[in-house]
């Protein structure tokens, strides 16, 4: 119980500043440090649930992925006991979580981005580098400032949405009361935003529900970092349950169970739809209709106008198509140039890539780093070969998976605009060209708009207003988020509200308004202060 008058406020959020981790500075030396005192432990990883450390015994292990036989962590994997447990430790949570004032579920999160800023940091960023292969940079936007940002923008929005109430008049007063869903949400995370791995079990437990988190075994190492950082925010015990296992496993026993009142999910599109079939077999079986929100895979376009500014769009390409190996949603894996234009860029972008150095993130001069794993090497690497025997290959191309999964940033120029790697998600360091006709602006927009099943984000590169007109328009359903001469990645949050329709997702926007709302269920309450005592109207009088 705690007593507390007053409309709360809660601190304005501004996006964490980015640290640059340039030679000489603090925060280089601090993470250089907590790299080489991670990567001499051998951590082990129990199940969370309740609060209680769970060890199975049937372990899998973390590796880094730039270095494969290197292990970080020795994990163990929840047994279908395990998942029952997590239920009802979440329903007996959230009996007295979705009771708290919202001020105090957010001050939760508020220490938490705190510590994230300040004590945490460097664990997190190094977790990220090690565990995920991401560069100091690639991890400070991701894991450090980004989900600091969820962790202090999502709370104000909470606020703002609570802040929505209906008209009274002096005879009632109505309310709505923003409950937490009627039994716990499954939280679903992928291995490449340490930060969605955040989020996702985060913003429905700041709404007042009760989670279960399921983690990408890929990205094993910064979750549980992120969980014991929670713990030590004053998360209180089973409000979110850390259940890393069999994804299938998992998955089937929580989609079915009457109690799943939502689904929190990032990751590939084909996952999502196996995971939506199963709700949808056992819609009988539920107590409420679960809220899906799933964000999943991207196929993201620029598309260059003569006009464009070839530097700016080389750039763009270099740093759309290649940070993090092309493992984002938004990367930028399908390119339109007009031939004008083309032997240009062609000449920028290569010189660009003569430079990206690819190796183990730890030597901060590298660009890149490895792939997440021997699967996604195996599938990457298959792209490549097809882009050698069905296209042209300008640079790169070479996969070497000996020590590290390494793939070096390939570019594939194609005459074929529907040819297979302009359609589907690679999810790697592969960037496919097509060069179309000047003359043919509006042709290949309509194109673009047509030849792949996503729709996240896009980027426009033109100096020609009236051709940002068109593609603004063409494009329209193309990308959930649009880019005018800029990169289609990098969203932050507070400015660029993330996500995409069609087979990228249902577009809830996380770390926004539009996605908390998901995690409620409003409850509408009308106090008459003066009610009737006659049950005639007045049009019942006689003439
Ligand atoms: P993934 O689909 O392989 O895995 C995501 C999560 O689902 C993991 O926790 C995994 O263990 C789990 N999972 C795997 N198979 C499952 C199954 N059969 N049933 C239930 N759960 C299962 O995705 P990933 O490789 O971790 O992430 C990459 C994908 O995520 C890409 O497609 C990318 O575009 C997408 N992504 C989208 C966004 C976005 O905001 N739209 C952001 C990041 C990543």
């Amino acid at each position: 119980m705690s007593a507390f008058n007053g409309n709360r406020r809660v601190p304005l959020p501004v996006n964490e500043p980015v640290k640059s981790y340039a030679p000489g500075t603090a925060e280089r030396t601090e993470l250089k440090s907590r790299l080489a005192s991670m990567a001499g432990e051998r951590i082990e990883i129990p199940i969370v649930i309740g609060g209680k450390e769970f060890r199975s015994g049937k372990i899998a292990q973390a590796v880094m992925p730039h270095d494969h036989t290197h292990v970080l962590a020795d994990w163990h994997m929840a047994t279908p006991e395990m998942i029952q447990q997590a239920v009802t430790a979440s329903a007996e949570a959230r009996k007295e979580w979705s009771s708290w004032s919202w001020g105090d579920r957010a001050a939760v999160f508020l220490k938490a981005a705190e510590l994230l800023t300040t004590t945490h940091r460097q664990t997190l960023n190094a977790a990220t580098m090690l565990g995920q292969s991401k560069t100091a940079f690639q991890a400070e936007i991701d894991a450090a400032c980004e989900l600091i940002d969820f962790w202090r923008f999502n709370p104000y929005y909470a606020e703002q949405l609570y802040d929505q109430q209906p008209i009274s008049d002096h005879t009632m007063w109505n309310q709505l009361d923003y409950r937490g869903l009627e039994g716990f949400v499954y939280a679903v995370t992928p291995f490449n935003f340490t930060s969605i791995a955040g989020n996702l079990p985060t913003a429905p437990a700041l709404m007042g529900n009760s989670v279960i988190w399921k983690p990408a075994a890929t990205a094993i190492v910064s979750a549980w970092y992120i969980f014991k950082l929670l713990e030590e925010a004053g998360l209180p015990p089973g409000v979110i349950n850390f259940v890393p296992g069999d994804a299938v496993m998992v998955s089937d026993a929580l989609l079915s169970h009457k109690d799943l009142a939502g689904v929190h999910f990032t990751g590939s599109t084909n996952v999502f739809n196996s995971m939506w079939k199963t709700i949808g077999a056992n819609m009988s079986s539920f107590r409420s209709y679960p809220r899906i929100v799933g964000e999943t895979g991207g196929k993201d376009f620029i598309v260059a106008h003569a006009s464009a500014d070839v530097d700016a769009l080389a750039v763009a390409i270099a740093r759309g198509g290649f940070e993090f190996q092309g493992q984002k949603c938004s990367a930028a894996s399908r390119v339109y140039i007009p031939e004008s234009i083309w032997p240009q860029v062609k000449e920028r972008v290569v010189g660009i890539m003569q430079q990206l150095r690819v190796g183990d993130p730890t030597d901060f001069r590298n660009f890149m780093g490895a792939v997440i794993d021997n699967r996604a090497f195996k599938k990457i690497s298959d792209y490549v070969e097809h882009g050698r025997a069905n296209a042209t290959i300008v640079h790169g191309g070479v996969a070497k998976g000996d020590t590290g999964y390494f793939i070096e940033p390939t570019l594939i120029e194609t005459r074929d605009p529907s040819y297979k790697l302009l359609c589907e998600e690679i999810f790697g360091p592969v960037v496919t060209v097509h060069v179309y006709r000047d003359s043919e602006f509006e042709e290949m927009l309509r194109t673009v708009d047509r030849t792949s099943p996503y729709a996240l984000t896009g980027a426009i590169f033109s100096q020609d207003r009236s051709a940002v007109r068109t593609a603004m328009s063409l494009l329209r359903d193309s990308a959930g988020n649009f880019y005018i001469n800029d990169k289609p990645t990098g969203a932050v949050v507070g400015q660029q509200p993330f996500g995409g329709a069609r087979g990228s997702g249902t577009n809830d926007k996380a770390g926004s308004q539009l996605n908390l709302v998901r995690w409620v269920s409003a409850r509408s309450v009308k106090e008459t202060f003066s009610p009737p005592h006659d049950f005639r109207y007045p049009f019942m009088g006689e003439a």
